[in-house]
């Protein structure tokens, strides 16, 4: 560890301080007046639904030398000063597998062959090297940065100023239909599965990156598929639709003991992207108390769909409006999509984050909502699915 990044280390230490004495305050429900000047010392905690950034420091993306996650660098989103700064606390950390493994990191969507399908064998290579990283990462941190397995071990992470990584796979190409993939994979802290990406595999068929479109453009899960969401029932691993045709979210939804939870989605009625979600879908969601972190891929945001970063912070906060009306003020959170998407300039990247929560304050959201979207919500959404 560098010497900039020990000063991070106990920056965040003291800001630490002050949130636990917030918590202490908030956890009576008594309004403090004055509380407000005291918090804005220091970033609201965020614990985010999904990022990419697994695959960009081992795809080497922006630079032929290995990426450090503990310098910051001025591209891609994520990495540990950038973090702190903007009070990112962790997240959900994506476990995916491109379609052409080893050909460079050009993923555009336009591109056929970054859709195509991926043989079990190499996926599972590639997953583990993906967790391998992390771990070397939370190795490295000098108990900066942790891997946790229980939403309790996140809310002791948060509380005590660490970096959280939950381990999460969109797409589940690595796991075999026997499931010895999915004992090993739980073993080494998996606790969350999409279980298909925008391309078909054994488990279910997966929406298109398609604007002005329903998602209702495919098969839904498969037998296999079905034995999946009884498996990650049965061990504690909680399920997404995001990325899920239609005809797979009402499978899922048929099967699945748990919340129906949708970690980087956004609304369909305010953007009509085949990855939103529908009305149909959002109420569903609030029938079993699941979540939707808010995805911030301006093309999911946007009611014109376009790949413009000059999108403005107040589409991010019609989506939230939206689905706070749909499901309520415990259904709401964040999904980022960071270091995998083109997000608004407003935001730019994890320490742009007080940027997006002051979008909200603008909005007349109060403090307590604010707490709840950033992190809380995912928090006891976890509890409430058993993790
Ligand atoms: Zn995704």
């Amino acid at each position: 560890m560098n010497k900039s990044s020990k000063l991070l280390s106990w920056l965040w230490s003291i800001q630490n301080c002050n949130y636990a004495a917030k918590t202490a305050v908030s956890s009576k429900n008594i309004p403090q007046p004055g509380a407000r000047s005291l918090m804005s010392a220091r970033p609201t905690p965020i614990f985010d639904g999904h990022n990419d950034t697994l695959l960009k420091l081992e795809l080497k993306h922006g630079t032929d030398r290995e990426r450090d996650f503990f310098k910051a660098a001025d591209y891609d989103h994520i990495d540990l000063p950038r973090a702190r700064q903007g009070g990112l606390a962790g997240g959900f950390f994506a476990l995916w597998v491109p379609s052409n493994i080893g050909v460079g990191t050009n993923f555009s969507d336009d591109d056929p062959r970054n859709f195509a399908s991926v043989p079990q064998g190499p996926a599972l290579e590639f997953t583990h090297k993906l967790i391998n990283r992390a771990e070397a990462i939370a190795a490295a941190s000098n108990g900066e940065v942790v891997i946790c397995r229980t939403s309790e071990e996140i809310s002791a992470g948060i509380e005590a100023g660490k970096f959280t990584m939950l381990l999460h796979i969109e797409g589940a190409e690595a796991i075999d239909a026997e499931f010895t993939a999915l004992d090993a994979l739980y073993e080494r802290g998996l606790r969350s599965i999409g279980p298909v990406w925008s391309r078909k595999n054994i488990f279910a068929d997966g929406v298109p990156m398609r604007f002005n479109s329903s998602p209702d453009t495919g098969d839904g899960l498969t037998e296999v598929g079905r034995e999946l969401v009884r498996r990650c029932n049965a061990k504690g691993i909680m399920l997404d639709v995001s990325h899920i045709t239609e005809k797979g979210f009402w499978d899922m939804a048929a099967i699945n003991e748990k919340p129906i939870v949708a970690t980087h989605s956004n609304a369909h009625a305010v953007c009509p992207h085949a990855r939103n979600l529908t009305d149909k879908q959002l109420a569903a969601i609030a029938e079993t108390k699941g979540v939707v972190g808010i995805n911030y891929a301006v093309q999911f945001l946007r009611d014109d769909g376009r790949l413009d970063p000059n999108t403005p912070l107040e589409v991010v906060v019609r989506h939230a409006d939206y689905l706070l009306s749909k499901l309520g003020e415990d259904g709401v959170a964040l999904g980022s999509d960071f270091d995998g998407c083109t997000v608004p300039n407003g935001i730019k990247d994890a320490a742009g984050l007080p940027n997006l929560l002051n979008a909200f304050r603008a909005a007349g959201y109060g403090e307590a909502l604010i707490e709840k979207i950033a992190y809380k919500n995912w928090l006891s959404l976890l509890k409430r699915t058993g993790i």
